[in-house]
């Protein structure tokens, strides 16, 4: 059992040294919280099935969720995976390190406790100088989900991770807020044809460069209780305490959420909402609980404010947050929908007209 986490600031005179602590602590079969550029990750000897468990056990997380297993040079690929088709290499080469994860066909040393029993492994390596340094310090394959309680929306700063995982991990390496703020972008390269499982860091078009028959293999219904190839995507997700409600689309979105907020308040609701700049710019009601994303055009600054948004409005003790969704689905704004809509509780289009119930 834990008693309490260290906390390893960096700055520019420690780094070397905090690697080096975290590095050991890992090493010795414990868990340790650290920054990628996607989110905070919550890592632990993938190789070890006692270290992995201590990730669910933490997290809270379902047995059957596998974790992505975080690599700093390409030689490790061939350590944890086999059978690796040829266009796999072509994506490494293309955008590692980077918000891309590949899964492939696992070898035996891969312990079913961090694949959830599939033959398959998750593989990245990601582009972040604090990451990559721990794991090679490390010198060992580090899984790593995100730093979050299981279910809440993931972490974007080490406040972030210590505010649900305080006394329940070893360490967390506190190297400011993460770049990007939307987990990686899954893609299969074990099935037919190679199929993205969740969108993420790596925008669809750009894959498409050089794979353009990649196929979209998640949907935008939500998943609960259905069969899906990606095990996590059948959870509810990044979802505050707050009843999420999702407004989708542009045609009178305004109008839309001011209609709801006014709705919710009349019944004595208290009500917050995460919005774009450009749909704050027309709501009415005053008062309220906002949360600013960024520009519509700016989707990267959009993507890094989600997660903290959905978490800042939920220490409001809201009843109610309303979520905008004008949001264009090119480059990394198809994660940030994506994200949205597990989180949300109803989700309403616009432009068809139709309201899905959830
Ligand atoms: P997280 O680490 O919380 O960002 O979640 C990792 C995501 O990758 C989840 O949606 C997992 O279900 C998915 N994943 C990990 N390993 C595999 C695998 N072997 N096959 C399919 N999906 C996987
Ligand atoms: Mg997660």
């Amino acid at each position: 059992m834990v008693k309490k986490t260290e906390i390893l600031r960096i700055n520019s005179s420690n780094f070397n040294e905090s690697i080096r602590k975290a590095a050991e602590i890992l090493k010795n079969g414990r868990t340790v919280a650290f920054p990628t550029e996607t989110v905070y990750g919550l890592g632990a000897n993938a190789l070890e099935p006692d270290s992995v468990y201590k990730i669910f056990r933490a997290k809270g997380r379902p047995p059957d969720n596998p974790l992505i297993v975080h690599i700093a040079s390409k030689e490790q690929v061939m350590e944890l995976s086999e059978n690796i088709p040829d266009d796999a290499f072509v994506l490494m080469d293309a955008f590692w390190p980077g918000p891309l994860t590949l899964i492939l066909k696992r070898k035996k040393i891969v312990p079913d406790v961090t694949t959830g029993g599939l033959d398959t492994v998750a593989i990245r390596m990601p582009g972040n100088r604090i990451a990559l340094e721990l794991i090679k310090e490390a010198g060992i394959p580090i899984a790593a989900p995100s730093a979050n309680i299981s279910g809440k929306p993931s972490p974007t700063t080490a406040d972030h991770v210590i505010s649900d995982l305080y006394d329940k991990i070893d360490a967390v390496v506190d190297g400011g807020p993460v770049d990007i703020g939307i987990e990686s972008t899954v893609v299969d390269m074990t099935s037919e044809k190679p199929l993205i499982l969740r969108p993420g860091g790596v925008g669809i078009e750009d894959l498409k460069i050089y794979m353009p028959e990649l196929e979209i293999g998640y949907s935008k219904e939500k998943m609960v209780g259905k069969k899906v190839k990606s095990p996590g995507m059948k959870y509810i997700h990044y979802s505050p305490s707050a009843k999420v409600v999702l407004v989708e689309g542009f045609n009178g979105i305004s109008d839309t959420i001011n209609q709801i907020i006014s709705d919710y308040r009349k019944k004595g609701l208290k009500v917050g909402l995460l919005a774009t700049n450009d749909t704050a710019d027309y709501i009415t009601e005053k008062g309220l609980d906002t949360f600013l994303l960024g520009n519509r055009d700016d989707i990267k600054k959009i993507a890094s404010n989600v997660f903290r948004g959905l978490r800042t409005l939920d220490d409001s003790d809201l009843d109610i947050i309303i979520v905008d969704g004008s949001i264009e689905y090119d480059g990394v704004g198809s994660a940030v929908i994506n994200r949205l809509q597990k989180a949300a509780n109803e989700i309403i289009i616009l432009e068809k007209g139709e309201n899905i119930e959830t």
